[in-house]
């Protein structure tokens, strides 16, 4: 199936920047075609055209760190210190069967299409020890095939790299990994949970097993100030990061999450090492663990994508909010209203996500050749009037709620504010009754 756009504009790359185009833009299979001035484009038999009047088609979204399946956890455990935080979540995701996580992931997945996002970088933890459904696919890699997003996702890895749970944890994985193996839209990184959760030699295991299949890997980095003040005591005076580069793990592509609590030396590191970080401001500002340097951040020429972090940390999973928050916190926090601009905040959740998952040039731009996931939003709002910059109207006012149409690898998941591939009803139905058996209400 191919698709027309007939009629729209484009945001289109120019240098590190973005222009808008009037266009009409052609899909052929999973790829962006053409692009052809406007009401030139011919529509074979089998093209379906789409009126892209008043619509501002742009990449979709790349969400570069989440937990879909904490979707049950919105609005349950606010208002605590990280580790309190931290506790009150465990206690509840020892008790989630398999079954749960992907009635919740897909209520996660809802959420990030309505609101743009057609791409996640997903780390997984649930326990399959309660599970009621059976085989090798996981429960988060069957809400992503069923809901036709795309997805990067990994197995969060804790502990040492010979206990009993690490072995059981790569003997699910490593068998749900292959079963997708052929899968367009999920690829599946290597997850190491945390500095603060996983030993040394577990992140050199992972390491290695990262180079035999030349993966990539995301872990969360420096969140808290515990936990930069432990590493210290416990590591003759190192830093998180710096306790990651020991182990070896930069050897592969990551994407680190958060990045809080990092030194001069450790932006070094991470820059020498490319690693990508996946800032996350609203979470880190929810769990009272401050803000990432971004500054510093991009002097140091460090590629920032951008997080929501599961549901339980952030309570949403709109990226347009993130983006919202993004443009603004750091400004406040590093008291320069030039530390970060419109333009590098839509980055962050286009381009430079992309790059961090080296889909450079593939995903987070419009460009034929591209995969086309795309998203079409509704100029006729009172928030986008007047049009007097399209990439601040997207980061300063967006909400969201403007995206009426979203296509994923060249399939539309959601057309003019309808998902075709999830029944909702029965998605929040589900999580109802997931919260009240799991005593989750307040
Ligand atoms: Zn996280």
């Amino acid at each position: 199936m191919n698709l027309l756009i007939r009629n729209t504009r484009l945001l289109l790359p120019d240098g590190d920047r973005f222009r808008v185009e009037e266009a009409d833009l052609v899909i052929r299979g999973d790829r962006i075609g053409q692009i052809l001035p406007p009401k030139e484009a011919k529509a074979s038999d089998d093209t379906r055209i789409l009126d892209g009047e008043r619509r501002l088609v742009m990449p979709g979204l790349i969400n570069a760190h989440t937990h879909a399946y904490m979707g049950l956890f919105r609005n349950y455990a606010d208002d605590l210190e990280f580790f309190q935080w931290l506790e009150k979540v465990q206690l509840v995701e020892d008790r989630m069967t398999l079954e749960d996580s992907y009635w919740a992931t897909l209520l996660s997945i809802a959420e990030m299409l309505r609101t743009g996002t057609t791409s996640f970088v997903d780390m997984y933890m649930h326990s399959t020890k309660t599970g009621a459904v059976s085989g090798p696919e996981g429960a988060v890699s069957a809400a992503v095939n069923d809901s036709g997003i795309r997805a990067f996702l990994s197995r969060g890895m804790v502990g040492e790299a010979c206990d009993d749970g690490t072995r059981r944890r790569l003997s699910e994985w490593l068998p749900e990994m292959e079963l997708h193996r052929d899968n367009p839209r999920i690829r599946f990184l290597l997850g190491p949970h945390a500095t603060y959760s996983c030993m040394p030699d577990l992140l050199k295991r992972l390491r290695d097993i990262g180079l035999e299949r030349q993966m990539m890997a995301t872990i969360h980095i420096a969140e808290s100030e515990t936990e930069f003040r432990n590493m210290a005591r416990d590591h003759d005076g190192i830093t998180p990061v710096q306790y990651v580069e020991q182990s070896g793990l930069f050897d592969l592509p990551v994407i680190a999450a958060h990045c809080v609590q990092v030194t001069q030396e450790d932006l070094r590191i991470l820059k020498e090492h490319n690693v990508s970080v996946a800032i996350n401001p609203r979470s880190n500002m929810k769990l009272g663990n401050g803000f990432a340097p971004l500054g510093r951040m991009l002097e140091a020429g460090i590629n920032v994508c951008l997080g929501t972090d599961g549901s339980g940390s952030n309570n949403t999973q709109n990226l347009f909010q993130e983006m919202n928050f993004a443009g603004l916190v750091y400004k406040g926090a590093e008291k320069k209203a030039r530390c970060v601009d419109a333009e590098d905040v839509l980055r962050f959740a286009t381009s430079q996500g992309a790059k961090a998952l080296q889909m450079e040039g593939e995903l987070g731009v419009i460009r034929p050749g591209a995969l086309a996931d795309l998203i079409l939003l509704d100029l006729d709002v009172p928030q986008f009037i007047p049009a007097n910059n399209p990439v601040s109207a997207l980061v300063y006012s967006a909400n969201g709620s403007e995206v009426r149409t979203v296509i994923v690898n060249g399939q539309i998941v959601m057309e003019e504010g309808r998902l075709l591939t999830i029944d909702e009803k029965e998605v929040f139905a589900r999580c109802e009754e997931i919260s009240s058996r799991l005593g989750m209400k307040s």
